[in-house]
């Protein structure tokens, strides 16, 4: 049987230089049952070292957490990836961690990468240059999400800065995204003119939080049988009654 369910796909933790230092995935849990979320994506920048924590603290609660990342590509452009399993993130991570520019994270500059546990409690401080971008283009990440069994979502296409069309001015044809994301500030029915050549693109809306007040600020309606990528590559293509709500 589908269910509904609601999910906010984009959620920045503590361990993002730009994340808020409250953004600790148990409190990110907290607000997303607050705000009757059922599925969130937790996506830092180029990592994925929270992921663990947060399956861990939400299991026994109503969140289904996918273990997202947000890499960026050589062309200094944020795209999404979200999988099933924290083990699939982690797998990206290595490769991404292979490609990040060098140097290291200034924290003064860029705001402290914490890696947390389940009670809060800072495990390690990430040196990598996360906000940094990576040598691999949006072809190779595309084709490498694929590969590991995840979707990949063009970040927040409606943003100047690091978005798809805000550095190559249009998304590539032949590249293979499985949707297209809005940031809060573009509705769907905005973008449905302001984006209208790219139609045959699934739209989803999530909150890119980077602050607890956020979580959940925009999300998307799915009619799912049950909270797996699968699900929602199904809802996607429109296959099976699987479809995006609102
Ligand atoms: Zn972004
Ligand atoms: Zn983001």
């Amino acid at each position: 049987m589908l269910k509904e369910f609601k999910a906010d796909l984009h959620i920045h933790t503590c361990l993002s230089p730009c994340g808020d230092l409250k953004m600790s995935p148990r409190a990110i849990v907290d607000q997303a049952e607050k705000k009757g979320l059922d599925i969130i994506g937790i996506c830092d920048h180029n990592s994925a070292e929270n992921i663990e924590v947060a399956i861990r603290v939400a299991s026994g609660t109503k969140v289904n957490v996918l273990a997202g990342m947000e890499v960026t590509s050589a062309e200094e452009a944020h795209l999404v990836a979200l999988f099933d399993r924290a083990e699939q993130a982690l797998e990206l991570q290595e490769v991404v961690y292979a490609s990040l520019l060098p140097g290291e994270n200034d924290e003064r500059i860029f705001g402290y990468q914490v890696v947390v546990n389940e009670l809060d409690e800072v495990e390690d401080l990430n040196k990598r240059l996360l906000i940094g971008a990576t040598t691999l283009t949006l072809d190779k990440f595309v084709e490498i999400i694929h590969s590991l069994g995840g979707l990949a979502i063009a970040s927040h296409i409606d943003k100047e800065s690091f978005s798809i069309i805000g550095q190559l001015g249009m998304i590539p044809e032949g590249l293979k995204l499985d949707a297209l994301e809005l940031s809060p500030r573009l509705s769907r029915e905005e973008a449905k003119v302001e984006f209208s050549q790219y139609a045959d693109f699934p739209l989803v809306c999530s909150s890119d939080a980077h602050f607890l007040e956020d979580v959940g600020k925009r999300s998307t309606v799915f009619l799912l049988k049950e909270t797996k990528i699968g699900e929602i590559k199904k809802a996607f293509g429109n296959v099976a009654g699987r479809r995006i709500l609102s």
